[in-house]
């Protein structure tokens, strides 16, 4: 593999992963098939305890260029989540470290750039995971709503409320972005039984995978 402790997400595919309605599996098949015929690319994801998830990404400076170079990294990272069947991507998971994410919600794909939380309210303990961390998912509490302001790929100032599930998706990428993982959010007991699992699914796609 290129980078180091990534692996193909090409992996993911080969394991069943969480069930999904069948709308939610159309809105998923049908975007990453669009955006591979438009030439995105699969990225590879950048796996824990890579260092490069601890750090913090930079602030996306400047306008938003014309020569396609952004739109890029989002098109491949949306394609990248579709196929993944994952709620949100960060930048940093495919090894770019700008504050730039995706995510799944009911209306499609949502790519923001240098997205701040402006507000939260209310509780939801309910399971999160985490590409980075494949397969293993554990309840965690989050806000129930949040107000995110981020720059669409025009370069669009939008301000959106976001709640359950995608309020989830959401706080989960931002978290990103400042070199936090769903395992911060966890208490020792959940945290040492999380990386636990997680080391015997390393160790099982090494041994499937080869990787
Ligand atoms: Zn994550």
């Amino acid at each position: 593999m290129c980078a180091a402790n990534a692996i193909g997400v090409s992996s993911y595919r080969k394991e069943n992963m969480e069930p999904q309605t069948n709308a939610v599996e159309d809105m998923f098949g049908q975007e990453a098939l669009g955006l591979e015929n438009q030439g995105a690319s699969l990225k590879d994801i950048v796996m824990y305890p890579n260092p490069l998830l601890r750090e913090k990404s930079s602030l996306f400076l400047g306008s938003i260029p014309h020569d396609g170079t952004l739109q890029k990294l989002m098109n491949d990272m949306v394609r990248t989540m579709t196929e993944t069947r994952a709620m949100g991507l960060s930048a940093i998971q495919v090894g770019v470290p700008v504050r730039v994410l995706v995510v799944m919600t009911d209306d499609g794909p949502v790519k923001m750039v240098n997205p701040v939380v402006k507000a939260v309210g209310g509780n939801q303990y309910s399971d999160e995971g985490c590409l980075s961390l494949p397969f293993i998912y554990t309840k965690i509490n989050r806000p129930e709503q949040t107000t995110v302001t981020y720059f669409n790929e025009k370069g669009d100032s939008v301000t959106f409320e976001y709640e359950g599930v995608t309020a989830r998706a959401v706080l989960h990428e931002i978290d990103h972005l400042d070199g936090v993982l769903f395992l911060d959010k966890m208490n020792f007991v959940q945290r040492e039984s999380t990386l636990k699992k997680f080391k015997r699914t390393k160790k099982k796609m090494q041994r499937d995978f080869g990787e």
